[in-house]
């Protein structure tokens, strides 16, 4: 294919995202893209982190890396797309959990959602249960698994956290059914709390904080930490917080890292609010182009050493394929940097209640799921992430001629 005619296809492959979405924005799906950005700015406008109409992070942070733009991740996308779909079905656990919260174990839905029970309570955290994380519905990355468990089936929780507005993690059917099945508040960070009370959510159920900021209920600290990271569901970029959470109750502690690439912050949320018995951390969707935002899994074991991490569980993988590595790989470098450094790893199937105090043998049932991985380049699941959605349709903004 020529050149011009391959630019032309991509444009009209990217194109379709925007186009599907017009074409049911009658129907009222523009109520998932959130608040408009005008009713943000007076919950976000106080906070030390927010100037000139965007959040920032500590660190200068590129979304992108300029060596890699353009014709780099265009040509990535073009030919490796499909690069991380499993070999075949990923196997899950139908969950048994308990009529009272353990004293520490962990529920793992696939991607970053996961219920924590932490001295006999529990806490969500950002629960995703929809087919596609996407403003469009024929554009952007569909489930790779079910959910192992339907939404209506999970016990009472205390609180549900959220780490940012990115549709991989926030999303609008998932907080539908929470505000019906459940009593718990959202505890989110700053702006999130527009998004959910332009989508029903009572102001009794929404707290809010900026990083550093506390909450107690149920008899635990919730404190909003640093991450690195951005967010925005549309166009407007950076006009809600992004974080991670440190979860405290009397006798253990947890930290959920949401969506994050590695910072030195982690080793201050460490000396402050830690050590934690568990950390969550993302290892998947690394790439070169977006290291400042994701980190990678020799990063997340850097990141649970600096936090104080005793047991580490890995989130951001397996269930959307958002960037190119193979579907496995993230949890195989996982597993070889942490036994490099000592470090403790447990990698449950999705569904698989872990008591963390008791853990169960490892059993590695990930390499088979990824070893004929790659060959399905018919499926539907293909790169789609805001992440890459976005880059892309920058991208091809800067194409001659489009
Ligand atoms: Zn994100
Ligand atoms: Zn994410």
């Amino acid at each position: 294919m020529s050149s011009a005619l391959r630019r032309a296809a991509l444009t009209a492959a990217v194109l379709a995202g925007p186009v599907g979405w017009v074409t049911v924005a009658a129907w009222g799906l523009p109520t998932a893209l959130g608040a408009h950005r005008r009713r943000l700015r007076p919950v976000v406008s106080g906070s030390p982190h927010f100037s000139d109409g965007a959040f920032h992070n500590t660190l200068p942070t590129p979304a992108l890396a300029p060596a890699n733009t353009r014709d780099g991740l265009l040509r990535q996308w073009h030919e490796e797309r499909h690069v991380g779909l499993p070999g075949g079905p990923i196997p899950l656990e139908r969950p048994e959990l308990p009529d009272d919260a353990a004293e520490l174990a962990v529920t793992w839905f696939g991607h970053a959602s996961a219920l924590l029970e932490i001295d006999g309570r529990r806490v969500l955290v950002d629960p995703v249960w929809s087919h596609r994380v996407s403003p469009s519905p024929v554009f952007g990355p569909t489930r790779l698994h079910e959910p192992p468990l339907p939404i209506e089936e999970l016990p009472p929780v205390d609180a549900v956290l959220i780490s940012h507005d990115h549709y991989d993690h926030l999303d609008l059917p998932t907080i539908r059914s929470l505000l019906a099945t459940q009593t718990a508040p959202f505890v989110v960070p700053l702006g999130i709390g527009e998004h959910l009370r332009t989508w029903g959510v009572p102001e009794d159920r929404v707290v809010e904080l900026d990083w550093d900021g506390a909450h107690d209920v149920a008899g635990l600290t919730l404190t909003c930490t640093e991450a690195r990271h951005f967010s925005g569901r549309y166009l407007h970029r950076n006009t809600t917080l992004w974080a991670s959470w440190a979860i405290a109750g009397p006798r253990h502690r947890v930290f959920f890292g949401g969506d994050t690439g590695y910072t030195p912050a982690f080793s201050g949320i460490g000396a402050r609010l830690g050590p934690f018995d568990l950390t969550l951390l993302p290892i998947g969707a690394y790439n070169d182009a977006w290291h400042a935002i994701h980190m990678d899994p020799e990063e997340a074991v850097r990141a649970h050493g600096d936090l104080g991490g005793g047991v580490l569980l890995p989130i951001h993988w397996a269930t959307f394929n958002l960037a190119f590595h193979p579907w496995a790989e993230p949890v195989q470098r996982l597993l070889a940097a942490a036994r490099r450094r000592d470090r403790t790893v447990v990698v449950p199937l999705p569904g698989q209640r872990i008591d963390v105090l008791d853990l169960p043998p490892q059993r590695d049932w990930w390499t088979a799921v990824g070893s004929t991985a790659g060959e399905h380049p018919a499926s539907s699941s293909g790169v789609g992430s805001s992440v890459v959605a976005r880059a892309l349709t920058r991208l091809i903004a800067l194409l001659p001629g489009a």
